[in-house]
């Protein structure tokens, strides 16, 4: 049997993902020839965490690792330059890389979002990996996506403690660009 007859279509996210879909929604996980896709959105208009105060603390704490991803657009190479100013979604991908490491895993990724064409807050966020399908990404996914909700909740708290932010509107104020986001390694290439 080909093996492209096996892939899901289109495999929505389990009912039993431990969520809070206020902070990071998780709209679809799609095994593709060569690479899963993962679509998420971040309803709150938490998109960017130079706007979070704590984040990336908060993050750094919890998940110590997520520092030392491979990162292209940071100019050492690593996320840890990324981490204060990025989108929320870049930060996912890092969240899963890391979580995939765990796992003895590594492979590339990359996170493209485009917000005329797609709801606000919506990523795309591809794992290219030989060793990374469905099974594997799901289990990086569920870790990740906990972690980085719960440090946009507490900083939404603080946030909100202030009085600064309107859960109605977002708090996002930066009009962001479509873009894309190259991280991780390819063992395939060295
Ligand atoms: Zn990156």
């Amino acid at each position: 049997m080909e093996i492209q007859a096996q892939l899901l279509p289109q495999t929505k996210a389990p009912n039993n993902f431990p969520r809070n879909p206020a902070y990071v929604d998780v709209l679809s996980i799609t095994p593709q020839k060569g690479k899963v896709e993962v679509v998420v959105r971040f309803p709150s208009g938490a998109v960017h965490t130079a706007e979070l105060p704590g984040f990336a603390e908060s993050l750094a704490e919890r998940l110590p690792s997520i520092l030392a991803t491979r990162c292209h657009s940071g100019s050492d190479g690593l996320f840890a330059a990324e981490l204060p100013h990025t989108e929320t979604g870049h930060v996912l991908e890092h969240a899963i890389l890391a979580h995939l490491e765990r796992q003895g895993l590594r492979c590339r990724a990359v996170t493209e979002w485009n917000w005329r064409r797609e709801p606000w807050g919506t990523f795309h966020i591809a794992l290219f990996g030989k060793e990374v399908g469905l099974a594997e990404a799901l289990k990086a996914l569920s870790p990740a996506v906990a972690v980085v909700e719960t440090a946009i909740a507490q900083s939404l708290t603080q946030l909100s403690a202030f009085g600064r932010f309107d859960t109605t509107t977002g708090i996002s104020r930066l009009q962001m660009q479509p873009g894309r986001l190259n991280g991780g390694e390819d063992p395939e290439q060295g």
